[in-house]
């Protein structure tokens, strides 16, 4: 039962003075009776660990990210209690106290229960040393003296750690249970160094005072561990040349804004920001210039936003914003980023103009996970990139079967994420020798017992950014096939359909390389297929990448030659390897003198080019004769082979290399 809030206060008040009258007393009380302990150190040996004390607590020891701070004044206030007793024990802690938090400004009431409980601490640890008889000094350790030792170090660490958590949690109204998290054993281990300390700084007291700054080096050490470790964690979780959080602290604020906007009924928004023209600057005026450019967006967009919304570099020029909710409307904010990126800027006497392009999805209308919400932001962006204004907000389109294509994109990411998508491969016949050459790797979904035609399915992959993970599969099982194949002395290719998403992915290029490397197969074995749509969309980008994927090796092919507007432009500015005419064009081109013509040509042209030309839909063997007679190199359709599991390919392969040498040997 949830205690009122008032309630909590008052008990916390009340804990906290009692704590405090209980030291206040105590450290009376022990002061006036001084001299249970009769100490044989001389004062300045006494002086040097109550120094110690007071250093250990003004210079507090880093333990690592998120592991916080300990006081190595344990370990002197310990040697004081083995050497000079009790009383001047907590009188040194208790003045180490004062002078830490008065330096850092601590309330005087911290300060004061600070104090109470090391005393109360120290006297307990004491009741354990005078059990086992350490009444009188020098303490000479012996083994049976370590473990009495280490029961007064954790009766010690015991009551300071309850003491400190009950704190918390009266205040806060957190249950102690979660208080008392899994840094405990942590925080118990390095006390247990701290106190393991104290008597190896008796120890170099006993033989001279001028040793004990040596008992500050392994101090040191953990000290140096834990800075180590915290730059480490910041050097894993930010970008270096921008110094933003990377993608990884992103998706983990993000995560945690979400599931703390559920609780609060609060929404969070997710933008993905790609600059314009920056591929453009980094080519012309190098990578000085890039790196200059991409710390300027970066901090005018920290400058733009509030200090809680989070701005991140992704990788690239590729940037994600975390929208807190109370930072206003999402368009507007990006509206304000896009007009902070744009102005103009000088880098080393350069002036310069870079744009930006922004995708917003919000929860919990777009999403409710991180995935979800940066796939459609990341739609959106790329829908940004083709409008007048540069920002989008993620809307699925809002048509009359928008529900229908919910659940099919729905159900689409759950036959992605369990592999169900399957790939089936349509035979591709060399048209000279009429054996298979090659395959196309085409995308086959079967959802509740139905086949659903990639002209749909594939859509709303695109709409819905679940393009990106199919064309992965796709890629990733032809890969495979593709590996048997050769490795069974199959001597194909296998052509996979990217997309337009894939395209504008700066990544895509890695990803192939990385596959082919991972199934070991030479990059010339997998064509891509484009088409001319695709490159219209982001002109920049995807050229960019079609360069870099043919510069892996990997034939490109222009796919629907003839249906988008720019063939010829398409024609001249890409590193084509081959051009599939459109089966539109192909199917009926028996009957159709015009058709004919267009073909001829195409195929003319595309030889003068130096591209192999391919054409799909071919139903007859009327229209496969033609072809053939216009030099046409590859033919794919119907007549010759439906769309097939990979087992069946290879048995064509086999049957259609036979006949051809059966027809060899007849004509010879
Ligand atoms: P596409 O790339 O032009 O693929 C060829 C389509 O033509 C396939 O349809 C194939 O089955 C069909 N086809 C082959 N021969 C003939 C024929 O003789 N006559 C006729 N009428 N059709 C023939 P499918 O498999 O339905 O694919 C349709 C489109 O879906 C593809 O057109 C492609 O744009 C897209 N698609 C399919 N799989 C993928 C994929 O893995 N990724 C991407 N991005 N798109 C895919
Ligand atoms: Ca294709
Ligand atoms: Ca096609």
């Amino acid at each position: 039962m949830p205690m009122s809030s008032r309630l909590h206060d008052h008990l916390a008040r009340a804990y906290v003075a009692a704590m405090i009258a209980a030291g206040a007393c105590l450290l009376v009380v022990l002061l006036a009776h001084q001299g249970g302990y009769v100490t044989e150190y001389a004062p300045p040996a006494i002086m040097a660990l109550a120094i110690g004390v007071v250093f250990g607590e003004v210079f507090p020891v880093k333990l690592g990210p998120d592991k916080g701070e300990v006081a190595p004044s344990t370990t002197f206030a310990f040697a004081l209690l083995l050497t000079a007793g009790v009383s001047i024990a907590v009188l040194a802690q208790a003045i180490a106290c004062l002078v830490a938090d008065v330096r850092d400004g601590k309330p005087a009431v911290r300060t004061a229960f600070n104090a109470a409980q090391y005393t109360v601490a120290l006297w307990l640890a004491s009741l354990v040393l005078a059990a086992a008889g350490h009444t009188s000094l020098p303490a000479h350790f012996g083994v049976s003296d370590i473990a009495v030792l280490g029961l007064a170090g954790l009766v010690f660490f015991v009551f300071n750690a309850a003491a400190v958590t009950t704190a918390v949690a009266l205040h806060s109204g957190i249950p102690l249970r979660s208080v008392i998290n899994s840094d405990l054993t942590f925080h118990a281990g390095t006390e247990a160094i701290l106190l393991g300390l104290a008597p190896l700084a008796v120890l170099a007291l006993d033989y001279s005072p001028a040793l004990l700054p040596l008992v500050v080096l392994p101090l040191l050490a953990i000290n140096r561990a834990g800075k180590h470790a915290v730059l480490n964690e910041r050097l894993a979780l930010h970008d270096t040349l921008t110094d933003l959080p990377n993608r990884v602290l992103f998706r983990d604020r993000a995560s945690l804004a979400i599931t703390a906007g559920e609780r609060h009924g609060r929404g969070v928004s997710l933008m993905l920001i790609d600059l314009d023209r920056f591929k453009e600057i980094n080519d012309a005026l190098g990578h000085h210039v890039g790196d200059e450019v991409l710390r300027n967006v970066a901090a005018r967009m920290r400058s733009t936003l509030r200090e809680v919304d989070t701005v991140a570099r992704l990788g690239g020029d590729e940037f994600a914003v975390l929208l807190d909710a109370g930072s206003g409307d999402p368009g507007l904010v990006a509206e304000k980023l896009r007009v902070a990126v744009s102005r103009p800027m000088e880098v080393r006497g350069i002036p310069l103009l870079v744009g930006a392009s922004i995708g917003i999805a919000s929860s919990p209308d777009d999403g409710d996970d991180v995935e979800t919400l940066m796939q459609r932001a990341d739609v959106a962006m790329y829908q940004a990139k083709t409008s007048e204004d540069g920002v989008r907000a993620y809307a699925i389109d809002r048509d009359d079967s928008s529900v229908a294509r919910l659940t099919m994109a729905a159900a689409l990411r759950r036959a992605i994420d369990d592999d169900a998508i399957e790939v089936h491969f349509q035979p591709q016949f060399d048209a000279r020798t009429g054996t298979v050459s090659g395959v196309e790797a085409l995308a086959r979904w079967q959802h509740d017992g139905d086949w659903i035609a990639p002209d749909e399915f594939i859509p709303v992959a695109e709409q819905t950014g679940l393009i990106v993970p199919l064309t992965d599969r796709v890629l990733q099982v032809t890969a495979r096939e593709l590996a048997r194949w050769l490795a069974s002395g199959v001597e194909i290719t296998a052509a996979v359909n990217l997309s337009a998403r894939s395209l504008i992915r700066g990544s895509l290029p890695d990803r192939v390389a990385e596959i082919c490397r991972s199934w070991d197969i030479p990059p010339q074995a997998l064509i891509l297929e484009i088409t001319e749509t695709m490159v219209a969309a982001d002109p920049r980008t995807t050229v960019d990448v079609i360069e870099r994927l043919a510069a892996l090796g990997t034939p490109i092919a222009i796919d629907d030659f003839g249906t988008g507007l720019s063939s010829l432009e398409v024609l001249r500015s890409l590193p084509l390897s081959m051009l599939k005419l459109d089966r539109g064009f192909v199917t009926g081109m028996g009957g159709d003198v015009r058709d004919q013509a267009i073909i001829a040509s195409t195929i003319a042209l595309g030889h003068r080019l130096g591209l192999r030309v391919v054409a799909e839909g071919v139903e007859t063997a009327e229209v496969r004769a033609q072809l053939s007679l216009m030099g046409c190199d590859t033919i794919q359709g119907f007549l010759l082979g439906e769309p097939a599991p990979a087992g069946e390919i290879a048995r064509l392969h086999a049957r259609c290399a036979a006949e051809a040498s059966d027809a060899r040997r007849h004509s010879a």
